[in-house]
């Protein structure tokens, strides 16, 4: 086994994609959609399969296939407000996951610092590890006296400390990872949030890696404000972006990087050398749905405007069914999820061995195999010395038909 290996062998998806397999009636576990992307992208994807050119099923351009890299450059184009060149500012990688991956892999060497704020999507650590990184953590803190009066916590009220985030900078740091909406809290970082964090940036000649995401799943009218966007930032920034999540099919493992030239070179050599590209066909008829969404943007039959609707929806009837039980929820500005705090909803889980397993993962694996109901717990989505300071929550997805969320809100009313 290579050095870089040690210790992220554990993988709390691989753990709990088999532990819902095995005993859930009901998965609110892993973030997928259980219901079918929209029928124009299912189309596409026919029409690329079996429609004439037969081209599609061979390799395509290693950096992306022409007509989304094209399309994907006109729309980031519009929405940064500048011109962007399909060829060198936009590639296309095997989900986000591998867009994340070229970037630690492209700019973070031996010993370079890495800044990423907790919780997060676990990847980030082993990632920059495997790099030689160092992962500098900092956290979101539940501001107090947000709680009061009964009024249910937002995902709004996990903060950044300005002092603390700016004492994590040094001449070491060579990135931050910024991830808004945030994965778990569903926290989507406000203009001055976002502003504090660029110009901590530009202040220490720092890089950003800003995984977008859930960038179409926003609520209450709040807006997503992209970091490379604002002063200074584009030179420094990749912008990561996946289909999986903005079309609901995560299957097709379609992802991209958006980013100046200078940035997006590196990418390119990790990924001629790694993956090489993405299916063509599932590039196809991703070209197809950005080309549909072009023509349709900002208007309502528009599926990044239709999608939220729908999610919040089910996001406030999640919240409902939560609250009417005791398990208080935190109200998600974004995303697909929604932290929910079980330290009032007191359970058996003697079952299961003691250990110094955090508790949220103890009680998550008890309800699994108990209830049948799946949840990640949130110490997940943070580093090994700091899994323990917020134990108390556990991690739904709510991108799930009504009927599964009804029959998660009935196992939670039999509960006791
Ligand atoms: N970043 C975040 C914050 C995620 O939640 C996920 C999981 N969907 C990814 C990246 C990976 O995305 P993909 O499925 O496109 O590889
Ligand atoms: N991004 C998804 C989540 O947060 C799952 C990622 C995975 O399964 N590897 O639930």
């Amino acid at each position: 086994q290579a050095r870089r290996l040690e210790g992220i062998d554990k993988n709390i998806w691989v753990e709990f994609v088999k532990l819902a397999a095995t005993y859930s009636t009901v998965n609110l576990g892993q973030g997928f959609p259980d219901f079918p992307p929209p029928d124009f992208l299912k189309k596409a994807f026919v029409r690329a399969l079996s429609g004439e050119n037969h081209m599609l099923h061979q390799y395509t351009r290693a950096f992306g296939h022409p007509p989304l890299v094209k399309i994907l450059a006109q729309f980031f184009g519009k929405l940064l407000g500048r011109d962007l060149d399909p060829m060198t500012n936009v590639m296309v990688t095997v989900g986000a996951y591998q867009a994340l991956f070229c970037c630690f892999q492209a700019f973070v060497d031996e010993g370079d610092e890495v800044i990423i704020i907790e919780p997060f999507f676990d990847c980030y650590e082993p990632m920059v590890k495997m790099a030689g990184g160092m992962p500098v953590f900092v956290p979101l803190r539940p501001v107090s006296g947000s709680e009061q009066n009964g009024k249910l916590m937002s995902s709004a009220d996990w903060q950044l400390d300005p002092a603390e985030l700016a004492s994590k900078f040094s001449e070491r740091t060579k990135a931050i990872v910024l991830n808004s909406p945030n994965n778990p809290l569903g926290k989507v970082f406000s203009r001055g949030e976002l502003e504090l964090i660029a110009d901590l940036c530009v202040k220490h000649d720092v890089l950003c890696i800003s995984d977008e995401v859930y960038e179409w799943l926003v609520y209450d009218g709040k807006e997503h404000i992209r970091i490379a966007s604002l002063q200074g930032m584009w030179d420094r920034t990749v912008t990561i972006g996946s289909a999986g999540k903005s079309f609901s099919a995560t299957g097709w493992k379609v992802g991209w990087t958006v980013g100046p030239n200078r940035l997006l070179q590196h990418l390119r050599t990790v990924h001629q050398n790694s993956a090489y590209h993405c299916a063509t066909v599932a590039q196809e008829a991703v070209a197809q749905g950005f080309q549909r969404e072009l023509e349709l943007y900002g208007k309502p039959e528009s599926y990044f405007i239709q999608l939220p609707k729908e999610l919040q929806q089910k996001r406030d009837w999640l919240v409902q069914s939560l609250d009417a039980v005791g398990m208080k929820p935190i109200i998600p500005e974004g995303t697909y999820f929604l932290v929910a705090d079980i330290s009032e909803f007191k359970s058996d889980v003697s079952d299961v061995p003691d250990s110094d397993e955090p508790y949220d993962s103890r009680f998550a694996k008890w309800m699994v195999k108990n209830k049948g109901l799946a949840a990640i717990p949130l110490s997940a989505f943070y580093c090994g010395a700091h899994k323990n300071n917020y134990n108390h929550f556990i991690r739904f997805c709510f991108a799930k038909e009504e009927a599964t969320l009804k029959a998660a809100s009935d196992i939670l009313q039999k509960w006791k």
